[in-house]
């Protein structure tokens, strides 16, 4: 079965790996800080934490932007559930706004609509939380004059994202957000196995965000409410959490950095063939943006004609391990038991109903994408 993502791991990485192991801190020593300052270098971002996944990552910018109990949250349906439950950890409520029918990523004019509402009714959300879905930017500069408007803090969710670039920028560099977090789990752009990481150009932010995500404890003596007792002495001033991302996760994260570009050349390599090669079945293909470069995180076809459980099931008999992105999120039932309903989103739920995620990742061979055309044709046709 060819599967529809697979991480690539050499040598270098292992060799990697292993030295930490034998030389130096498992935790907390010199290699997760190399790590966030590789991905500041590569991102041009300021700041930037490692933490233990992107989930805790969405958390802990949750919580820097001071997220709590009678807040509201909005997102996208067409994500992962972690893109909504990061601000029901912190007790908030959560709003979706649907999807583009083209982009797949949040409804511009939709989002307007629901802002002029909001404001109306005095419900403005505390913070937007966009997903660059499938590696492809959202139009940031036109999401952020509408937080700035209103006042609402801008968070990118850019686990698909990391190696793709908007604007000639690379994603995570946060020009048009406040945080963006990144993950590094197997199927992402790189991978430490599990891991993400918050950026953010704003000093208030990162010292926040590396507060929560350090149980809530400082060793800085500015950040102290009483005078420090000495060298020895931290202090609780919060309630955080260990989210730290150990140096063995960092050390092959960073080793992985270094061959992202390679990965993100060969993902768009993948992704023109499969454009050219498929455009002549019945199918709707991943739009192009002007503004943006795709990281290229899945490939997505959306049927127009066939049963998409019956042409799921043709292509996993025939070897090719195609997937569905996403399950909207209000309706899981979790949410449902919210009060979301069916039909609430009728964007996302319509693009669930027809998606495909194709197989695309780096290590995915000419032959193997070959297979996965040949075989499309004989389903479709
Ligand atoms: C993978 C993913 C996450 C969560 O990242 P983890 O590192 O698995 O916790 C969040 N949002 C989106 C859109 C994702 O694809």
């Amino acid at each position: 079965m060819i599967p529809y993502g697979k991480h690539l791991v050499d040598e270098q990485d292992i060799d990697a790996v292993v030295d930490v192991l034998r030389n130096q801190f498992l935790t907390q020593g010199s290699t997760v800080p190399q790590f966030e300052q590789a991905l500041c270098d590569y991102t041009g971002c300021q700041y930037a934490t490692a933490v233990n996944s992107g989930t805790s990552g969405l958390h802990v910018a949750c919580l820097a932007a001071d997220i709590g109990q009678g807040d509201t949250v909005w997102t996208v349906p067409n994500s992962f559930v972690a893109s909504a439950n990061c601000a029901r950890y912190c007790g908030a409520n959560v709003d979706f706004v649907d999807i583009d029918v083209a982009t797949h990523n949040i409804d511009i004019d939709a989002l307007i609509y629901k802002f002029v509402q909001a404001e109306q009714s005095k419900s403005l959300p505390k913070a937007l939380i966009v997903v660059h879905f499938s590696g492809l930017s959202c139009d940031m500069q036109v999401i952020q004059k509408l937080t700035q408007r209103y006042g609402v803090v801008l968070i990118e969710d850019a686990a698909h994202a990391l190696g793709g670039s908007y604007q000639g920028q690379k994603i995570g560099c946060c020009q048009y957000s406040d945080m963006s977090v990144l993950s590094f789990h197997p199927v992402k752009s790189i991978t430490s196995a599990e891991g993400g990481a918050v950026l953010t150009n704003v000093k208030v932010y990162d010292d926040k965000i590396k507060l929560f995500a350090k149980h809530g404890v400082t060793r800085d003596a500015e950040q102290m409410e009483t005078d420090s007792h000495g060298p020895w002495y931290y202090q609780q001033i919060a309630l955080g959490y260990n989210y730290r991302l150990s140096d063995l996760h960092a050390a092959l994260g960073l080793s992985q950095l270094s061959k992202l570009d390679s990965f993100i050349k060969r993902r768009t390599e993948l992704a023109q063939n499969y454009q050219k090669r498929l455009a002549d079945l019945p199918l709707k293909l991943p739009v192009i943006t002007g503004y943006s470069n795709s990281a290229w995180h899945l490939y997505m076809i959306e049927l127009t004609q066939h049963d998409r459980k019956a042409v799921f099931a043709q292509l996993h008999a025939r070897g090719v391990g195609v997937n569905v992105h996403y399950i909207p999120i209000h309706l899981h039932p979790y949410y449902q038991q919210l009060g979301f309903k069916i039909g609430d989103f009728p964007v996302s739920e319509n693009f669930y109903h027809h998606a495909l995620t194709l197989p695309l990742f780096p290590s995915l061979t000419d032959t193997q994408q070959n297979t996965v055309i040949d075989v499309l044709h004989e389903v479709l046709q």
